[in-house]
C-alpha cells in the first residue's frame, strides 16, 4: 500500500498534481481543502466553523481537521492507498495521523514536497483567484497570512518527516507535465 502526503505552500501545486498520481498510482485523493469547501457549499456546521478561519487564510482547529481526515480515510476502506493533499499542516496533525495510520497498520510511505518561491505562487493563487471564487485566493493580504500559517505552523514538518527518512524535495516550478515527471521518477524510486 502506498499512502503519499504531498506537502507545499499555498499554490505550489498539491491539487493539480494529486490528480494525476492518484490515477497512476490507484489511490485515493483526500484533500482537507476540498472536504471544507463540500461542507461549505452544503451548509454544515463545520462548513460554518471552517469557513469563519478558511476567509481569513488561517488554519482550521486541529481537532476538527483530524477528525474529518478520519472519517475521510474510513469511509474508504477498499482503497489501495491514500494521497493527502494539505493534511498533516501541523505537528499535532501528523502526530495524530501516525497514530491512526498504525492502529490500522498503515504507515505514509513519503512526503513529497512541491518547492517554489513566495512571489510565484502569490502570482499563481492571484491568477487562480479569478476563477476559482475562492474568498482565499482574491486577497494578497490573505494570501500572505496563510504563508504565515505555513512558515509557522506546517514547515516544522519538514523536520517531522525527515527525522523518519521520509522527506523529499521536487522542485514545483515549471510545466504541469515537467512537475508530474519529477513526481512519478521519485516514486517509482520508492516503490
Ligand atoms: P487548501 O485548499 O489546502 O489551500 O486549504 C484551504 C484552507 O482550508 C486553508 O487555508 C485552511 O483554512 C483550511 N485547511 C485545509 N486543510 C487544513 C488542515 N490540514 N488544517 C487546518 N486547516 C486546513
Amino acid at each position: 500500500m502506498i499512502n503519499l502526503v504531498l506537502f507545499g505552500k499555498p499554490g505550489a501545486g498539491k491539487g493539480t498534481q494529486a490528480e494525476f498520481l492518484k490515477t497512476k498510482y490507484q489511490l485515493f485523493h483526500i484533500s482537507t481543502g476540498d472536504l471544507f469547501r463540500h461542507h461549505i457549499s452544503n451548509k454544515t456546521a463545520l462548513g460554518t466553523l471552517a469557513q469563519s478561519y478558511m476567509d481569513q487564510g488561517d488554519l482550521v482547529p486541529d481537532q476538527v481537521t483530524i477528525d474529518m481526515l478520519k472519517d475521510a480515510v474510513e469511509s474508504h476502506p477498499e482503497a489501495k492507498g491514500f494521497i493527502f493533499d494539505g493534511f498533516p499542516r501541523t505537528t499535532k496533525q501528523a502526530e495524530a495521523l501516525d497514530a491512526f495510520l498504525r492502529e490500522k497498520s498503515m504507515q505514509i510511505s513519503a512526503t513529497l514536497a512541491l518547492e517554489a518561491d513566495d512571489d510565484v505562487l502569490v502570482e499563481r493563487l492571484i491568477n487562480r483567484g479569478k476563477t476559482s471564487g475562492r474568498a482565499d485566493d482574491q486577497d494578497e493580504q490573505k494570501i500572505r497570512n496563510r504563508f504565515d500559517e505555513y512558515n509557522n505552523k506546517t514547515a516544522p514538518l519538514r523536520a517531522f518527516y525527515e527525522g523518519q527518512g521520509k522527506f523529499h524535495s521536487v522542485d514545483g516550478i515549471g510545466s504541469i507535465d515537467e512537475i508530474t515527471q519529477r513526481l512519478t521518477a521519485l516514486i517509482d524510486g520508492l516503490i
